[in-house]
């Protein structure tokens, strides 16, 4: 199989695996071969090599979600993403890295491994889903899942020249996804063009018993969708997100892209989002807060790892106190503080509030348009090490965090190349159920953009 050799010659260099199932992936090829000769229905994704980030279980294999806590699990049953995509005929190459529980921008935060980025080994690949797009990038899978909960799929997608999707909330299950903020968490595709993401998006989404949050709605044809272009679009643009961005190649590079969709037949609008500014502050105690509870099922007993100690409430520290890594402990107290008697009103409450203003933003700015360009990113790939600081590694998601409080659908699309050469991603959105939308207007941009041979888009990265 190609994408095993591929894997094979870039592991060494990208770490983008945290396990490689080569003897599987090979039985899975081989079924499908056999139902092909025989004559047997393959399904419309019959042989695609897929990747599938280690917070989301695939039977019979570990999920350790990167991190010390799930030491020795395994996944007992295939999350509903898993098992639809296999029903469609993908082969499961293996699991991919990420920042512990997908807490975090770079990959860094794994317990496990470091992941690089493709188009230069020196720099991080972005997270939490670092691993899911690195090896997309790297072509060492065709396809790769992530999860996204404030901007994990669409910062590795812009960091690594791949497109990140994350679904409307509610479109895709997320039945089999360690959950980290569930009024937040989505499963989404990264791939090398809009069309195989729409390809994996209708095999994915739709609704699902086992996820009380999973939308009923029809599951349009995403393919076909792809036929629309941008004429009479209206495309919102907040204004001063790039007057005022320090990266100018950042901003220059979705310049280009809008003025594009503008050629394209597309109305350009200037929006305002004006809570969004407070996007991260609301995030980080709201997805904490969350997370607070959430994580609390990792106790020693249940899964994983146990470090025993005299008693049931020692045991439940050594374990917590050991397995855990400090970004998750950090969001741990962080979320049980707001959450905590005293302080709820403060920060959850008012949190919870300022979201609503951001909703309302989105609401208000998709009365005047049917999709918004923003950078996806503040900066391209940044150096491993460079971002020692949590706060400056937040900041990373201050363009893709207000789509994920609002649970409208976006992706980070490929749009050119900086001056060193590293690829920058534009972050587009629609209203929640729109993504046939956001997909057709992404497809139309995608291929003029090719064309555009200048850009240099579809050229593959150094290290491979
Ligand atoms: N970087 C953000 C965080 O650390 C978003 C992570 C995510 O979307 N899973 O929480």
């Amino acid at each position: 199989m190609a994408a095993l050799a591929q894997a094979r010659a870039t592991e060494p260099k990208v770490g983008a695996y945290l396990l490689l199932d080569e003897d599987g992936a090979l039985d899975q090829a081989r079924a499908i071969d056999a139902a092909r000769k025989a004559g047997r229905p393959i399904g419309p994704m019959a042989g695609v090599p897929l990747a599938i980030k280690d917070n989301i279980h695939v039977r019979g294999l570990p999920t350790t979600c990167a991190s010390r806590i799930l030491e020795g699990f395994k996944a007992e049953y295939d999350a509903t993403v898993t098992a639809r995509l296999k029903a469609a005929g993908a082969v499961i190459l293996g699991k991919t890295n990420l920042d512990e529980f997908a807490m975090g921008s770079s990959c860094e935060n794994s317990a496990l491994r470091q992941t690089r980025n493709p188009w230069d080994t020196s720099r991080v690949p972005g997270g939490s889903s670092g691993g899911s797009a690195a090896c997309v990038a790297a072509r060492s899978a065709w396809l790769s899942l992530g999860s996204d909960t404030g901007g994990s799929i669409r910062l590795p997608a812009s960091f690594t020249g791949v497109v990140g999707y994350k679904p409307s909330y509610g479109r895709v299950s997320r039945y089999g996804l360690v959950a980290f903020a569930s009024s937040l968490d989505q499963v989404g595709p990264f791939a090398r063009s809009v069309r195989d993401v729409a390809l994996a998006l209708r095999a994915m989404a739709g609704h699902d018993a086992m996820d009380s949050t999973s939308n009923p709605a029809p599951v349009p044809d995403y393919t076909a969708a792809l036929a629309r272009d941008l004429k009479g679009k209206r495309v919102g643009v907040v204004r001063e997100y790039l007057d005022k961005l320090p990266n100018r190649d950042v901003a220059r590079l979705c310049e280009g892209a809008i003025a594009r969709m503008q050629s394209l037949g597309a109305e350009i609008v200037e929006i305002t989002l004006p809570h969004a500014e407070y996007g991260v502050q609301v995030y980080y105690v709201v997805a904490s807060a969350e997370a607070s509870s959430n994580l609390a099922r990792f106790d020693g007993v249940r899964y994983g790892l146990r470090v025993p100690a005299d008693n049931g409430i020692a045991t439940y520290v050594a374990t917590r106190g050991g397995g855990f890594g400090p970004e998750v402990k950090r969001r741990i107290m962080l979320g049980t503080f707001a959450l905590s008697a005293g302080a709820y009103d403060e920060f959850y409450g008012r949190a919870a509030r300022v979201r609503t203003l951001i909703c309302r933003d989105f609401e208000q700015a998709f009365a005047r348009c049917d999709l918004i360009a923003t950078p996806c990113a503040p900066f391209p790939a940044f150096r491993a090490g460079e971002k020692s600081d949590p706060l400056s590694m937040y900041l990373c998601d201050i363009y893709t965090i207000p789509a994920s409080l609002a649970g409208i659908c976006a992706l980070s699309l490929p749009v050119g190349f900086d001056s060193a050469g590293l690829p920058i991603g534009m972050h587009l959105s629609a209203p929640a159920l729109a993504d046939d939308k956001l997909l057709a207007g992404a497809h139309a941009l995608e291929q003029s953009l090719a064309a555009d041979k200048a850009l240099g888009l579809g050229r593959a990265p150094a290290a491979v």
